[in-house]
């Protein structure tokens, strides 16, 4: 750190992604991208015209995103924020609707970035643990009198709640924004949009970087009332007015376009995870019930650590947490069949030989 940052981030402990290997050698189950390629209609839509747009400004109002997400989602468009990478609609949500006197609130093992946006803005926060099956417990958000953020399913147990337990906890908490985080719903959640009609406190960001194969292109979203919505906008006017580049807008569009090459994928997933929760299971593992594209999974042989680090030397990447609670397990995201066929093989051969590999 130079001597000239601000004595305000002294404390801040910045947010360590995942790895991005940038060799292609690994089979990469540590991000929750999804296995899956955009649909053909994206692909097309990136060509030679859109890049020579690239010398205009993109719309700074995303209208013809926001349209569509509008409709795919029975929304008004003035309902609808979009945002560079969910990451972003989280963060100006964070900034927009918590202060040190308005604190906000989040489960103690979720997504590591709410932490991090809560001490970057100085925020006044509460972490509250989960239940010991690693559950949230509804009640304990009912009337915390600070900013809700829950990720409905949670990461990384991919543990969902209904959208009934949803809106109690928006019900109790009517003075106050409630982010329910939906990056995973397209994977067996629930989503409450629909919610999103009824309480004009209730925040529903999406991404379009695991069920939409667009990790790479950032881009995520909010649905809200129309109030929440503008006060994101002043936020985004306020920092960055184009924050969607031109190729990502036309690459969402063409992904609205497609629902159904996105359904089969989420589908193939789904099915994969199933399969792969069968296999883990036979080789001692026990697992969260995830409706995520990734699974949770311990081993009742060898560590979360040792089997991370056991993998790597096999060329395969997941997710090791070192945090308390979490560290016996792996979050290991859903590719396709036959990379989740390499893991299981690599998995047997490493436990049946008791850890030397
Ligand atoms: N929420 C959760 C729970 C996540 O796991 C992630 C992915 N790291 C995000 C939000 C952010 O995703 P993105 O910015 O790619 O939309």
């Amino acid at each position: 750190m130079s001597r000239f940052i601000s004595r305000r981030f002294d404390a801040l402990k910045q947010y360590v992604p995942g790895e991005q290997p940038q060799d292609q050698k690994y089979v990469k189950l540590n991000t929750n991208e999804s296995p899956y390629p955009p649909a053909p209609a994206v692909i097309d839509r990136i060509n030679k015209a859109e890049v020579e747009n690239l010398k205009l400004y993109s719309d700074p109002d995303c209208r013809v995103l926001r349209e569509m997400l509008a409709l795919q989602y029975g929304v008004g468009m003035e309902n609808v924020f979009v945002s560079n990478g969910s990451d972003e609609s989280l963060s100006f949500a964070f900034m927009a609707f918590s202060d040190k006197d308005t604190g906000a609130v989040f489960p103690d093992i979720s997504y590591g970035f709410y932490k991090v946006y809560a001490q970057l803005y100085g925020i006044d926060y509460e972490m509250i643990p989960l239940k010991e099956d690693l559950t949230i417990d509804p009640a304990d958000y009912f009337g915390r009198g600070k900013t809700v953020v829950i990720a409905n399913p949670n990461a990384p147990t991919g543990i969902a709640l209904k959208p009934a337990q949803i809106e109690e906890i928006i019900q109790k908490n009517p003075d106050n924004v409630v982010v329910i985080d939906e990056a995973y719903v397209d994977f067996g959640g629930e989503s409450v949009v629909p919610l999103t009609k009824k309480y004009d406190n209730l925040l529903v960001v999406q991404t379009f970087s695991k069920s939409r194969s667009m990790a790479g292109a950032r881009l995520g979203f909010a649905i809200g009332s129309k109030a929440l919505i503008a006060d994101l906008n002043k936020i985004k006017f306020s920092t960055n007015p184009y924050n969607i580049n031109r190729l990502t807008a036309a690459a969402g569009e063409a992904t609205l376009s497609e629902p159904s090459y996105y359904n089969d994928n989420c589908k193939k997933i789904i099915e994969t995870r199933r399969w792969t929760a069968e296999k883990l299971s036979k080789l001692g593992f026990t697992m969260t019930d995830s409706s995520a594209n990734f699974l949770f999974a311990k081993s009742d042989k060898m560590d979360g650590s040792d089997l991370y680090r056991l993998l790597k030397e096999k060329g395969i990447l997941v997710r090791h947490f070192d945090a308390p609670r979490i560290s016996p397990y792996l979050r290991i995201t859903i590719g396709t069949m036959a990379e989740m066929e390499t893991l299981i093989c690599a998995l047997t051969e490493i436990l049946s030989n008791g850890g030397s590999v």
